[in-house]
């Protein structure tokens, strides 16, 4: 089959490799109609995670029909359509029995591994996402290999569009998770959003989903800007405007009550900070380009919610802990437990409340997704959301 594939640091490619099997009695194998280009396979691309090996296949973000189960599987059968959690969970452990999917106790054999790179447990198992969470291939392709197929995969059983359910896989859920992790108030909170790439775009619509009285979204892509105010959120370009001072202007001088950072440890800004990113540097520690973390807290109210879903991963530091500290903030971050919110979401989506399909820039080939990953990281073009055809 045809594959996506990791090359080395800022290389993918298209290779043939051989079909997925089932290893176990609970794998399935799904043929994949659809599949994305997610904001985390960009910290794969340029080497912030570690334990990815040349000939790794991408991808977490897919879904498709089941075409072969093992002899386990007794909630799936050939023929389903369905979409796959990027997190693997094995549904019986603690953490999965409490709904915290994402800290799947048994899914990821390596977390040894990832404690040794990463100076902590993983959670669980990703797809596509190096040999630190497990090793599992990922969904950039033809087909896949699911483990725990009674777990993660969820039947679509209406005549939705794929692109109207791929993102439930993962961004629809993880903006929903940061939302839903600020307790907004309905009808009086402000939230503030930094990043208004996919993750934050779904955050933006998520808190106005769940009551948010008004929404701002940071971010320098005017495209990605565009977008997020044309779903009715205030935006604010940071290179155009002093983030902090603006965020004190629009909430009557006491800040955002909550704030979202869907940005991740790639951010990068010149405000407060600038200095001590330029010490990091001069001291050559990892992770010093955390900008926006530092805008969020900064710019948080007191009392407030940093929730995080933008990915962080080894040591991060020079945070404003005195600020945090001093305002009393709650800090919700991680994966998301994409399979808690799923019968929420898909309900949702049905009932026309949103159609996810909005935050599609790009549609492709395989053959055409080493360019579109260039293009994805380098925001050009406006692209935002890249959705792969592995068939056609
Ligand atoms: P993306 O790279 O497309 O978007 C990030 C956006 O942040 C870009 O538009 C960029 O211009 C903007 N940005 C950079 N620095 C900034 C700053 N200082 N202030 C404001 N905006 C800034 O990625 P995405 O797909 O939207 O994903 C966002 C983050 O969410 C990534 O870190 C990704 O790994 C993470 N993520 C987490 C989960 C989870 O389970 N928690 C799931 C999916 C994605
Ligand atoms: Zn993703």
């Amino acid at each position: 089959m045809k594959a996506i594939v990791w090359q080395g640091v800022n290389k993918v490619g298209v290779e043939t490799v051989p079909d997925p099997t089932l290893l176990l009695p609970t794998d399935a194998i799904i043929k994949i109609t659809s599949t994305a280009i997610c904001g985390s396979d960009l910290h794969l691309l340029d080497g912030f995670i570690p334990s990815m090996e040349k000939g790794d296949i991408l991808g977490h973000e897919f879904m498709g029909e089941v075409v072969e189960v093992g002899k386990d599987v007794k909630k799936l059968k050939v023929g389903d359509r369905v979409i796959v959690p990027f997190n693997i969970a094995c549904g019986v452990c603690d953490n999965c029995q409490r709904g915290n999917f994402a800290a799947c106790d048994n899914s990821n054999p390596n977390h040894r591994m990832a404690e040794a790179l990463y100076g902590a447990t993983s959670g669980s198992a990703l797809f596509g996402y190096s040999h630190m969470f497990g090793g599992y291939a990922g969904g950039q392709a033809q087909y896949v290999r699911v483990p725990f197929a009674d777990v993660g995969p969820f039947k679509i059983e209406t005549a939705l569009r794929d692109e109207q359910v791929l993102f439930l896989t993962d961004i629809f859920p993880t903006g929903f998770q940061a939302a839903f992790n600020c307790d907004i108030v309905p009808g009086r909170d402000v939230v503030a959003v930094f990043g208004a790439g996919p993750v934050g775009q779904f955050a933006a619509r998520s808190a106005q989903m769940l009551g948010a009285a008004h929404v701002i979204v940071i971010d320098r892509v005017p495209e990605r800007l565009a977008m997020a105010e044309a779903a009715g959120c205030q935006v604010i370009n940071y290179e155009k405007e002093d983030v902090l001072v603006a965020l004190l202007e629009a909430t009557g001088g006491r800040g955002p009550d909550h704030v979202i950072e869907a940005v991740g440890m790639e951010a990068h800004g010149h405000g407060p900070g600038a200095a001590l990113d330029k010490l990091q540097q001069n001291l050559k520690l990892t992770f010093d380009r955390i900008t926006a973390l530092r805008w969020a807290i900064l710019s948080c109210a007191k009392g407030g919610t940093v929730s995080i879903p933008g990915v962080y991963g080894g040591l991060v530091d020079k945070m404003p802990m005195g600020a945090a500290f001093g305002k009393g903030l709650v800090f919700k971050m991680g994966q998301t437990h994409t399979h808690r919110y799923l019968p929420d979401l898909l309900s949702r989506i049905e009932s026309g409340q949103i159609d996810p399909s909005f935050v599609i820039t790009h549609r492709a080939t395989l053959d055409q997704a080493p360019e579109l990953y260039k293009t994805f990281r380098d925001k050009k073009g406006g692209c935002i959301k890249v959705v792969l055809n592995p068939w056609a």
